[in-house]
C-alpha cells in the first residue's frame, strides 16, 4: 500500500472542509491538501441544498441570537457573501429575498419592536413593517381563508435587497474547484474513501487509513460531521463530549406561497430554530417549511447504518442521562420533543404541522403542502458531559498535537468560511507557515453591499406609530367594554 503525503489531509468534503481547504490553497504558502471523502461526491450529506434551509444566518431575523452572537454571525455570514460575489455566483449559488422575523400577537410585537430598536445599529438595513406594508410585502402572511386580515397584531421586522439565499452543496462544489485552481498548489479529492481511522505518526504528523490507502499529513482536520466526533474518541480524545443527532424535516408546498424568508420568534427556552417558511432555490423557489426536530438514533439521514456508530459516539453514561434529564425536566422541551416526534408520523403528521405553520400562513389548506421525502438532515449537537448540558452551536476538539475536530450543527454552514480561518490559523502557528492575512481580510472580511433603506429616524417613528395604534385598540377596546356594561 502506497503511502500519499500530504502537509494537510482534510476528511470530510462538506461545506466545512471544502471552506478550509479553499483558503488553506489560496492564502496560505501551504502547497499540498489532500480531501479525502466518504461518499461519490462532495457535500452529500448535511451541506447538499436539501438537507438545510439555505439560508445565511446573519443573526437579524434570528430571534434566539444575542447583540454579542449577532456581531459574531455577521461577520462571518458576510464572508460567504464576499466569497460569492467575487466569483460572480449571483443567482447560480447566492440568491437574494425579502426576509422578516414575524411577531405574531402583542407579546411578540413588543418583543420584535423592543429587539429592532436593540439591533438596528448592528443591521442599519433593518425595517419595521405593519399588518399593510406586510399586506404588500408578503399577503399570505396577513390573509385568512376568505381574504380578510387575520384578528392578531403583527409586526415584521426584516429586510429587502440582501443576499439571504445559498445552495451550500454548490458553493461546497465551488470551494474546492477554486482551491484547485490556486496556481502552485496540489489540491487532491478521494471519494469513495471512508477514513477508518488516525493515528500519531512517531516523529511527526498523523497516519490516516482508509479501507484502500495511507495518508501521511503534517496536519489533520476533521470535518466530518457527527462522525469527527466518532474519530476523536476512536483517538482517546473529547471523551467528555457526545453526540445527540437532531434531525430535521421539511414539508414543501406546491407554490411559491412566501415571497421571502419568514421565521418565526423562538422559544428562548427550546435549543432549536423556531418554524421558518423560505424559498427553496432548487425547487422553483415554492416554500419550504420546516425544519423539525427529532432525535435520531444514527448519525446520517437517508443513507444506510451509523447506528452502532450513534450508540458509541453518544458514550451513554451516568453524565449523559442528567445531561438529557435537565432538557426533559422543562416542559416545554417534553412538548416541542414529543409533538416533533408526531410531525413524522404518517397522516397525522400534515394535520399536526398545519397548525404550526397556520402561524405563518393563517390560510394554509392541507392539500397545499406535503411532507417533503429526502430533505433534510442531522445536526449534530454536542452534549457536555463535564457540565451535564446540551452545547449549543458548534464544538472544536483541539488536543494541540497537529489535529483538528469540528462538529458543526446550525448556522455551521453560513460560518463555514469563519470556522476555516480559525482552523486556517492554528494550522499555520503549528506548521510554522505563512497567511496572507491582508488579502484575506480585503476579499473576505468588511465590506457593506446593503443598500440602506429609509433613514434609522424614520424607521424608529413607525416603531412608536405602531405601539401607539395598539394603544389605541386596547383603549378603544375597553371604551366599548365599559359602554356594554360588562
Ligand atoms: C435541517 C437542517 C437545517 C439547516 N439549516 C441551515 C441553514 O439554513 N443555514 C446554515 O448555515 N446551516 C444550516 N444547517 C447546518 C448546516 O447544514 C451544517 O452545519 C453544515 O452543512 C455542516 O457542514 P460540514 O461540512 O461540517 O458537515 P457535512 O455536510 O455533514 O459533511 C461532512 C462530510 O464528512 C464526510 N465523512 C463523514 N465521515 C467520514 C469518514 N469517516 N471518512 C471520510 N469522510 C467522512 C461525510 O460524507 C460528509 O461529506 C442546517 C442543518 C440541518 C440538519
Amino acid at each position: 500500500m502506497s503511502l500519499k503525503k500530504y502537509e494537510v489531509v482534510i476528511v470530510g468534503a462538506g461545506i466545512s472542509g471544502a471552506a478550509l481547504a479553499y483558503e488553506l490553497a489560496r492564502y496560505t504558502d501551504i502547497k499540498s491538501i489532500g480531501i479525502i471523502e466518504k461518499y461519490e461526491d462532495v457535500a452529500t450529506l448535511n451541506s447538499s441544498g436539501t438537507s438545510n434551509s439555505q439560508t445565511i444566518h446573519v443573526g437579524d431575523i434570528e430571534t434566539n441570537y444575542t447583540l454579542d452572537k449577532a456581531a459574531v454571525t455577521k461577520r462571518t455570514a458576510k464572508m460567504v457573501e464576499k466569497y460569492c460575489l467575487q466569483y460572480h455566483y449571483q443567482n447560480e449559488l447566492i440568491f437574494s429575498h425579502q426576509k422578516m422575523a414575524l411577531g405574531v400577537g402583542e407579546k411578540e410585537v413588543e418583543f420584535l419592536l423592543h429587539r429592532f430598536e436593540e439591533f438596528s445599529k448592528l443591521f442599519p438595513y433593518l425595517e419595521v413593517w405593519d399588518k399593510e406594508r406586510l399586506k404588500e410585502l408578503e399577503p399570505r402572511v396577513v390573509l385568512d381563508e376568505n381574504g380578510n386580515d387575520r384578528p392578531e397584531n403583527i409586526v415584521g421586522i426584516g429586510a429587502k435587497d440582501q443576499w439571504t439565499t445559498v445552495d451550500f452543496g454548490k458553493m461546497a462544489k465551488s470551494l474546492i474547484e477554486n482551491a484547485q485552481k490556486q496556481e502552485g498548489k496540489t489540491v487532491e479529492v478521494f471519494f469513495n474513501s471512508q477514513v477508518k481511522s488516525i493515528e500519531k505518526n512517531e516523529a511527526k504528523g498523523h497516519i490516516v487509513h482508509t479501507e484502500d490507502e495511507e495518508f501521511y499529513a503534517d496536519f489533520v482536520v476533521v470535518d466530518a460531521g457527527a462522525h469527527s466526533l466518532f474519530l476523536a474518541h476512536q483517538m482517546g480524545y473529547g471523551h467528555n463530549l457526545g453526540c445527540l443527532p437532531m434531525a430535521g424535516s421539511f414539508y414543501m408546498t406546491n407554490e411559491r406561497m412566501l415571497n421571502g424568508k419568514v421565521y418565526m420568534i423562538q422559544n428562548p427556552k427550546l435549543p432549536f430554530a423556531a418554524l421558518h417558511g423560505d424559498p427553496d432555490v432548487l425547487a422553483d423557489q415554492n416554500t419550504r417549511f420546516g425544519p423539525t426536530a427529532l432525535v435520531l438514533p444514527k448519525l446520517e439521514r437517508y443513507k444506510s447504518g451509523t447506528y452502532m456508530d450513534f450508540w458509541k459516539t453518544l458514550r451513554l453514561d451516568k453524565n449523559i442521562i442528567i445531561a438529557l434529564w435537565k432538557l426533559l425536566k422543562e416542559k416545554d422541551i417534553r412538548k416541542y420533543i414529543f409533538r416533533n416526534f408526531l410531525f413524522e408520523v404518517p397522516l397525522l403528521n400534515k394535520h399536526l404541522f398545519l397548525k404550526d405553520a397556520r402561524k405563518i400562513v393563517p390560510s394554509l389548506q392541507l392539500d397545499e403542502f406535503r411532507y417533503a421525502q429526502g430533505f433534510g438532515g442531522v445536526r449534530p449537537q454536542v452534549l457536555n458531559k463535564d457540565e451535564q448540558k446540551l452545547m449549543l452551536g458548534e464544538a472544536s476538539i483541539d488536543p494541540g498535537t497537529g489535529i483538528l475536530f469540528n462538529m458543526t450543527p446550525s448556522p455551521g454552514a453560513t460560518s463555514c468560511l469563519g470556522n476555516a480561518e480559525r482552523d486556517l490559523r492554528t494550522i499555520v502557528k503549528y506548521l510554522g507557515k505563512k497567511f496572507d492575512e491582508e488579502l484575506f481580510n480585503d476579499e473576505l472580511t468588511e465590506g457593506e453591499y446593503c443598500v440602506l433603506p429609509e433613514p434609522l429616524e424614520s424607521q424608529k417613528a413607525r416603531v412608536n406609530l405602531i405601539r401607539a395604534e395598539i394603544a389605541r385598540t386596547h383603549e378603544k377596546f375597553h371604551e366599548n367594554y365599559t359602554l356594554s356594561g360588562k
